[in-house]
């Protein structure tokens, strides 16, 4: 494939920039197929995790184009990192052939120098994505000074980090050691004095080497802050303020949590720069969204839509639906009922799509209603409210929804419509939020409408157009068809 420099008009500024064949190159490698709509200045300020993308996978790097698409299935070989021959010998030696997700999405922007956060569980293959990008940028000039330095909870996983090192570093003659409580100081004093290019260390021990002067952190490159959600419940957010203190200004930092609570927000924003957000599995949605179902039957939904935002103070909306063809129907039944609303499925054409979102982007329509896959790589920042008209497949689904809402430091709610139908669901996302969801009804509501259309659906044999469909009566007398109730919108 052939790149060239191309001349484009940044969506946010409007001023022209060049999106260089080099960058055409490195984004198509990595499989974006799009081209940026923001110049790297607007880029850069948007870049502080408000790029929404992605099903199960959000990546969003500040210098990629962050309106791109992220493809699903984008799990690339070893040999793609271009590692230095000992690094890649202790992949190999390990056993690993090819990389996990979280590798696939990490190790290329950490080799980059990236600051990164990677929303990853243990067992997700977590540790080799910052310890082969550590080794591959000290191996170079190790000179018996810290400049890998890796903060953990709990000695269990400084150990278990110490020995990934150990493992995928065999053949690169990096020395790291780990420090935690509970044993004496003495043996790591000597290490320390010995000379190691990487530290792995609990933060209470960590502080006592460093108070002591047993420990020099100036040389410091890249810091790994593993398990950063575990370390704030464990009430380490002190130790970790005074550790950053005593490392250069200038380094590389990989962030590693399970879940997004607001002290880690606020870690990341205070000293991580323009960093790329690298997501597998669920992320419980921030506890700045306000969760509330409001149980309601399928044929009520519309109305039930339309009195909630008749009655609720909102900024941006997004309506999901499960199904294009919904999508489109309840955009049409809002914007018969006076709304200004527009839609965004996967049925539209491009230059429409584009319009679609660009209105609401630019706040000229509030309302978007739009199924999972179309609304993925939307960038708004002021969604005060996610409204599940449908309730999502996947309790990933349901957390990418909401977590539309209530980026960094705004407040927002997501309201879910949940129908009798719709149990195992709500079941399934209480248990990944590890609690109950308010239930709620709307005042003035009137749940008791019946359905306005019900018809009898012949659901075996055929019926030709115009027929009365001949009704053969079953062995015991009974007609073989169900009766069932359609609401207005399918
Ligand atoms: P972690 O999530 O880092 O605790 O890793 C979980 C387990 O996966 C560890 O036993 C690793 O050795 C193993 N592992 C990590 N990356 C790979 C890989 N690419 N291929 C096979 N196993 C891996």
């Amino acid at each position: 494939m052939i790149f060239q420099d191309k001349a484009l008009m940044c969506s946010d500024c409007g001023t022209g920039f060049i999106f260089s064949a080099s960058d055409q190159k490195f984004f198509h490698s990595r499989g974006f197929r799009n081209e940026p709509k923001r110049c790297p200045g607007c880029r850069d300020k948007r870049s502080q995790g408000i790029c929404l993308a992605s099903d199960a996978i959000h990546t969003s790097a500040p210098d990629a184009p962050c309106d791109i698409e992220t493809p699903a299935e984008n799990v690339v070989d070893f040999e793609s990192f271009a590692l230095s021959p000992k690094v890649f010998a202790g992949v190999r030696l390990s056993g690993y052939v090819k990389p996990t997700l979280i590798q696939s999405k990490a190790i290329p922007h950490a080799l980059a120098g990236s600051d990164i956060i990677g929303l990853a569980q243990t067992g997700t293959g977590k540790t080799a994505a910052f310890v082969l990008p550590m080794l591959q940028r000290l191996e170079a000039h190790r000179n018996g000074n810290i400049r890998g330095l890796v903060i953990s909870p709990t000695r269990e996983l400084a150990e278990q980090t110490n020995e990934s090192i150990a493992s995928l570093g065999r053949r690169t003659g990096i020395r790291a050691i780990s420090l935690y409580g509970g044993v004496g100081m003495t043996p790591q004093m000597r290490s320390l004095r010995d000379g190691v290019d990487i530290v792995v260390a609990c933060p209470g021990r960590l502080l006592d080497h460093v108070w002591q002067g047993s420990i020099d952190l100036s040389s410091v490159e890249m810091l790994v802050i593993d398990e950063a959600d575990r370390m704030f419940d464990m009430g380490f957010l002190p130790d970790i303020n005074n550790i950053l203190r005593y490392l250069p200004q200038k380094k590389q930092i990989l962030l590693f949590s399970a879940t997004m609570p607001d002290d880690v927000r606020q870690l990341v924003q205070a000293y991580l720069h323009n960093p790329v957000t690298v997501q597998v599995g669920h992320v419980a949605p921030a506890s700045s969204v306000t969760q509330v179902f409001y149980p309601v039957k399928q044929h009520l939904k519309s109305a039930l839509l339309m009195d909630l935002l008749r009655q609720i103070e909102t900024e941006s909306v997004v309506v999901f639906t499960r199904t294009k063809h919904r999508a489109e129907r309840v955009a049409e039944q809002l914007k018969n009922a006076g709304f200004k609303v527009t839609s965004l499925q996967g049925n539209l054409a491009q230059s429409r799509r584009q319009t679609a979102i660009d209105s609401f982007r630019r706040g000229k329509v509030k309302i978007l209603v739009a199924t999972d896959i179309a609304s993925r790589g939307i960038d708004v920042l002021r969604i005060s409210h996610v409204i599940n008209y449908d309730m999502p497949d996947t309790a990933d689904a349901y957390t990418h929804r909401v977590g539309r809402t209530g980026r960094i430091d705004n407040t927002g709610e997501a309201y879910t419509f949940v129908c009798p139908e719709d149990a195992e669901m709500v079941r399934i996302i209480e248990r990944m939020l590890g609690r109950k969801v308010e239930r709620r009804m709307l005042a003035g509501f009137n749940y008791d409408e019946e359905s306005p259309k019900t018809e009898s659906v012949r659901l075996t044999g055929s019926r030709r157009f115009g027929q009365r469909a001949p009704v053969t009566r079953g062995a015991g007398g009974r007609p073989p068809y169900r009766r069932v109730t359609r609401s207005a919108i399918p």
